[in-house]
């Protein structure tokens, strides 16, 4: 724990964390190390951890990266975090993320953007960048984040760490502040295979606090035995064009090792996936727009105090409140859910998002895992997209497609591509069939 405060002051200008909680930690740390003097086993005995600024530790802010939430204090843990602490894990901080997780960079939160210890004139990549810099800068081995589009994978692919979005339901969402209900999910950042099993038989089962958490307890350590031969991999067809030569480069060297071991490489057409970010953003803002609803400064968030009347009060303070992407986005789901609109927007996401999921459903029944990169590209610099939302929104490409079927995916980081002088890393998103969760980890671990 003293290490990774020492860490964390070390590191400050990466950006990585919103606040963090010294004192705090050591206590914490001194309880754990009473409870093993007890003889009690806790799988993440005093292992310092990071969460992503959107997950509820009571007594502690929680920001959303927003300053709507500037001086919210949260007055419950969400479960996954009372799970880590359960298991003795020590939490030393709350990490930066672009605001209420909508980003693709950790360049839109409002208390500072992070930075890519690789290069840190790059963007990390979002919208849970804190926690991927946490991890990849060796401040913490682990981190979590929550992942609605893309927000572990992408981030752990620019910083060189792993990073899975689990089957939706097998982490509870009780304490996550929601971005898109239907899409969100807690998963972990960490720089190896075996850490993620180990955080994952920690957080993940079944929590009555969550309407759609699964009956499925997780058997992550005892599934790190994964045998490659004989596995059926393919490459989705609709994921290949518009890479950089780094990422195909890296494509053929994850064929050439997957085949070397045993295992099988295809190609498989999945059409439907090239609307999955017209879908996504007609789904999510929607949900984002009733989830942001509650921030009026009535019950809670920012309130304007000099103006009296009510609904003048939610509309100075609400504007007030919001960054532009936030505002951008309750703008866009509000339109897509309005009356003449629904059928020609949502009601059609939602049946490509049907779609997408039988594509996924038909091609698991021929392959094990399917592949593609987690990004077309490795992080970019800063402020290269921040002002352009689609060329943003494009950065999510081939993450989003996997949130909308619900299913799992892990960005596994690969290998790197030269960039005005700088390695930057690059990760592969391997996708599994819903439930899978625990293949994909094993998986990770015998590519390690
Ligand atoms: N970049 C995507 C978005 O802005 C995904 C974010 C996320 O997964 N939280 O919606």
């Amino acid at each position: 724990t003293e290490q990774a405060l020492q860490e964390a002051q070390r590191l400050e200008h990466l950006g990585a964390l919103i606040s963090r909680r010294d004192d705090e930690a050591r206590a914490d740390a001194s309880e754990v190390a009473a409870r093993v003097a007890r003889g009690e086993h806790l799988p993440l005995a005093g292992v310092p951890v990071v969460i992503k600024d959107n997950l509820n530790l009571q007594g502690t802010h929680t920001t959303c990266g927003s300053r709507a939430l500037g001086g919210y204090v949260s007055p419950y843990t969400a479960t996954a975090v009372q799970r880590l602490r359960a298991a003795g894990a020590v939490i030393i901080g709350k990490a930066n993320m672009d605001e209420f997780a909508m980003g693709s960079s950790t360049e839109s939160g409002a208390f500072g953007r992070a930075r890519n210890p690789w290069d840190p004139a790059r963007v990390p990549g979002g919208s849970s960048g804190g926690s991927a810099v946490a991890v990849a800068s060796g401040m913490v081995p682990l981190s979590l984040g929550s992942d609605t589009g893309g927000s572990v994978r992408q981030p752990a692919a620019f910083t060189g760490v792993y990073g899975f979005k689990p089957t939706y339901g097998r982490v509870s969402r009780y304490g996550l502040v929601a971005y898109a209900s239907s899409l969100d999910q807690v998963g972990p950042f960490a720089r190896h295979a075996e850490d993620l099993a180990t955080v994952m038989d920690v957080i993940a089962g079944h929590d009555p606090r969550d309407g759609t958490s699964l009956q499925a307890p997780p058997a992550f350590t005892s599934a790190l035995g994964l045998e490659l031969r004989g596995k059926r991999f393919a490459f989705i067809r609709e994921s290949l064009e518009g890479n950089t030569a780094g990422v195909m480069a890296t494509l053929e060297r994850t064929r050439a090792l997957l085949e070397g071991a045993g295992a099988t490489v295809a190609e498989v057409s999945l059409p439907t996936l090239k609307y999955g970010i017209a879908a996504y953003y007609l789904i999510a803002t929607p949900e984002a727009s009733s989830n942001l609803a509650r921030y009026d400064g009535m019950v809670y968030s920012h309130r304007n105090p000099d103006v009296p009347e009510m609904v003048q009060s939610m509309s100075v303070s609400r504007g007030e409140a919001f960054g532009a992407e936030v505002k951008r986005r309750i703008l866009m789901g509000t339109y897509a859910l309005s009356s003449g609109y629904y059928d020609a927007y949502y009601s059609k996401a939602m049946r490509v998002r049907r779609l997408i999921a039988q594509e996924f459903a038909g091609a698991f029944e021929q392959f094990d895992a399917l592949i593609t990169p987690t990004s077309p590209f490795p992080a970019f610099r800063r402020g290269e997209r921040s002002q352009d939302p689609l060329a943003m929104y494009a950065a999510d490409v081939d993450t989003v497609p996997v949130n909308l079927a619900g299913v799992p995916a892990i960005s596994v980081p690969m290998g790197t591509e030269q960039v005005e002088g700088v390695d930057l890393p690059i990760g592969m998103q391997f996708i599994a069939a819903p439930l899978a969760d625990e293949q994909l980890v094993g998986l990770a671990y015998a590519l390690e």
